[in-house]
């Protein structure tokens, strides 16, 4: 039997979105891209704007994606943020240190759609508001319904897919610390996706106020105007339409067959990106191509009985480790098992062990308390040294 090339629908044109875009089309699918913004990127796309509700706990805000900060610097080794035929490359012009600042990474990016023709699949300012099954000519498909904002520009309308990849990113939706006092107290609080600059906060540490008093557990007390929530983000799908199919329950997005497929309508829905710590850029890629040769019916998944039972198995592991629900997709540092079951799919190798022992040290570095790191940390010459030698940047 020939291969099966579906229309399918992908939400967001980050990291995720860009090669499932790519990988989709490799197999011959028909792929439509919705992005929300006018541009490439997803967090890498730095928006000075801060939302009007610092805490987001407002469900009526005005949205803003990225959670990137003016002064960011990438923590991951270049060499670890590229794709496996398309690495992260030091260029002539540009910032061309090893943990260059976000917007190197936006060029990157640009770089990628651009040169493997993506931007034509991609439909720029369309936020996906509702994606619901619908019976259509007696099948099975998707309605996705979209809006344009935008003065004269602005649109709305639904369209209709065999198959939905989810690639909304993760970091948008912040998860906020509850503790008593939270929401009577005084002073300022955001949540860090609305942090920009440090400018606004220059000189608050030298003045304490009597309202301002913090009390922490271990009964210790400080003074503060601003209370900064760097307590992470939650997964957070608000156009899913699935009736209970797949929910979001304490972090935990399920049910979900290896982080991707839902059992119950797999493959024509599917999520890339969900699990962490991992490389981003080679994870979605993994996944993406798993997702793309199922869809086209060159592999095939399970039956749905055993992908349940896979996902029991996987909620008992996470209990076995001891780990609460919400680190459901948190993946064992230093393991990489996920990444090489991927790779073992899909008949490719399994990381190279530079990639491994790269990840590990730099996981040391960040823990270290020498706060230059990133400049005195020479990576390429690390990798001469370990004898991995530079042509290990390209994988294929
Ligand atoms: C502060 C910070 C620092 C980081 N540092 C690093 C680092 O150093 N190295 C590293 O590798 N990774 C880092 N990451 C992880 C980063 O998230 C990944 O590198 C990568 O950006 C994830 O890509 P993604 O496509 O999954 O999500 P995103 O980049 O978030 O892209 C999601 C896309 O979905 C779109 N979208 C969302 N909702 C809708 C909708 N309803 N309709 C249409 N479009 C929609 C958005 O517009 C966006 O284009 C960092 C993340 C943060 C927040």
């Amino acid at each position: 039997m020939g291969k099966l090339h579906v229309k399918v629908a992908v939400i967001g044109a980050g990291m995720a979105g860009l090669v499932a875009a790519r990988e989709l089309r490799r197999e011959g699918h028909r792929a439509v891209v919705f992005k929300r913004a006018d541009d490439v990127g997803g967090t890498w796309l730095y928006d000075p704007r801060v939302e009007s509700d610092l805490l987001g706990l407002d469900p009526g805000r005005d949205v803003v994606h990225a959670s990137m900060y003016w002064s960011l610097r990438v923590n991951l080794a270049r060499q670890l943020m590229g794709y496996s035929d398309y690495p992260f490359l030091k260029k002539g012009c540009g910032d061309s240190r090893d943990f260059p600042g976000h917007e190197e990474v936006l060029w990157f990016l640009r770089g990628f759609a651009e040169d493997f023709g993506l931007v034509e699949l991609i439909r720029f300012g369309h936020e996906v508001v509702r994606v619901e099954r619908a019976v259509e000519g007696g099948r099975d498909q998707w309605a996705v319904e979209w809006r344009r904002r935008g003065g004269e520009e602005a649109a709305a309308g639904v369209d209709v897919f065999e198959a939905v990849v989810v690639c909304n990113g993760k970091y948008t939706q912040p998860k906020i610390a509850e503790f008593p006092g939270r929401s009577t107290w005084q002073g300022e609080q955001l949540h860090s996706h609305n942090y920009r600059v440090p400018k606004l906060y220059k000189n608050k540490i030298a003045c304490a106020k009597e309202n301002g008093k913090l009390v922490f557990q271990d009964e210790s007390s400080m003074y503060a105007d601003v209370i900064i929530h760097c307590t992470g983000y939650r997964y957070h799908y608000p156009f899913l339409k699935m009736e209970g199919l797949v929910c979001v329950d304490n972090n935990r997005v399920g049910p979900l067959y290896e982080h991707v497929f839902p059992p119950s309508l797999a493959p024509w829905l599917s999520f890339i990106g969900i699990p962490y710590p991992t490389f981003p850029a080679q994870l979605s890629e993994l996944q993406s191509k798993w997702v793309a040769k199922v869809l086209s019916g060159e592999l095939v998944l399970p039956s749905e009985e055993e992908m349940m039972s896979s996902v029991q198995e996987h909620y008992q592991r996470i209990e076995e480790l001891g780990w609460p629900k919400h680190c459901t997709h948190k993946l064992e540092i230093g393991k990489f098992e996920y990444e090489n079951w991927l790779a073992d799919r899909l008949g490719l190798p399994s990381l190279e062990q530079w990639r491994e022992k790269l990840a590990l040290i730099g996981l040391e570095m960040l823990k270290s308390s020498d706060g230059n790191w990133k400049d005195t940390w020479d990576v390429d010459k690390w990798m001469q040294e370990e004898g991995f030698g530079k042509q290990s940047l390209n994988r294929s």
